[in-house]
């Protein structure tokens, strides 16, 4: 799970966000929207949730001993890098080689491969990021994607076509890392889908940057999931439960851009507005236009 700022805080250049020609860095983005919100006395309160209990109203919300209570709750957990699931991605304590050459962020880790050749997994616009930004750093990125055409926004596409540093490994996926004996990243066993052919590529560093998965493990069986674990919702923001609201990439499995998400939170401040008006002093349990 992310820190405050969300995936935004590891991303680098923002194209798509309204009111920025040039783009603007993901961090900077934050940072911005986070001076804003103070500026209307907003309270921050910046720690990890521990456990909720959205079972009657007021709601609840701990930060490990600390109970936060609320008449609504606008839930903004957001989304978590996917991994491979290779044994070679675990943490270096646990015998593989994650932080010792293996990354889900390249804005996080790049600059230890200054000089290297690396691999980047994925036919996305999060792996054209990755592998466009890594060629700061690194001689080479190979990208590595399962099939032949890319998922990436043709914007993302044509600047990694025109890359001199980016070379593309089709219908592709990485079948081994090595070599977690010897403690660092020697290459990869590369597998070719279409011909069934075996490859070494030797790199010093893979990138897997395959999607995301929302951060909702606190609120299983608070909520209703879909199958890939992402807030159901109804009227854009609302949640299976009265006056919880689910705003941004925890609920969004289509657009999943910080512009629909940051849209998506103000539907649900909004709405989350008008019950408390209409509620009054009083506090129900449902409503039955929810
Ligand atoms: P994505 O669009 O879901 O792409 C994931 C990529 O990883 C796909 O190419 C997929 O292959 C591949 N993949 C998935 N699981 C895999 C596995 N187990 N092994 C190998 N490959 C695997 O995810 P994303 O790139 O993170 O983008 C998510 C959303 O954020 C998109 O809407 C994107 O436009 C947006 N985004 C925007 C920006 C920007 O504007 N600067 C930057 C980053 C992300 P297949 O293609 O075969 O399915």
């Amino acid at each position: 799970m992310q820190g405050a700022g969300g995936q935004l805080m590891i991303t680098t250049e923002v194209e798509n966000y309204p009111g920025f020609e040039h783009g603007i860095q993901g961090p900077e983005l934050m940072q911005t929207m986070r001076a804003q919100v103070l500026r209307f006395g907003t309270e921050i309160v910046e720690d990890i949730v521990t456990r909720v209990d959205l079972s009657s109203r007021p709601f609840k919300v701990w930060v490990h001993d600390t109970l936060y209570e609320g008449r609504t709750l606008i839930i903004a957990t957001g989304a978590s890098a996917k991994w491979l699931g290779l044994p070679e991605e675990r943490p270096a304590w646990e015998g593989g080689l994650g932080g010792k050459g293996v990354s889900a962020c390249a804005t996080c880790d790049g600059f230890f491969f200054r000089g290297k050749e690396v691999a980047v997994v994925g036919g996305g616009d999060t792996a054209m990021e990755e592998a466009i930004y890594l060629t700061n750093h690194a001689t080479r990125v190979h990208v590595i994607h399962r099939r032949n055409t890319l998922r990436a926004s043709k914007i993302m596409q044509e600047r990694a076509f025109k890359n001199p540093k980016i070379a593309f490994v089709w219908d592709s996926e990485i079948e081994r890392i090595h070599d977690p004996e010897l403690g660092h990243l020697t290459g990869v066993t590369l597998h070719n889908l279409q011909t069934e052919e075996r490859a070494h590529l030797p790199v010093q560093g893979v990138f897997v940057a395959i999607g995301h998965k929302p951060n909702t493990d606190l609120f299983v069986g608070q909520v209703d999931l879909d199958e890939a674990g992402y807030i159901k919702t109804r009227h854009d923001v609302r949640t299976s439960r009265y006056a919880v609201f689910a705003a941004g990439d925890v609920q969004d499995t289509e657009y999943r851009q910080a512009v629909t998400a940051a849209g998506s939170g103000c539907m649900a401040a909004i709405q989350a507005e008008r019950l408390l008006e209409a509620e009054g002093d009083t506090m129900g349990e449902e409503s039955p236009d929810w």
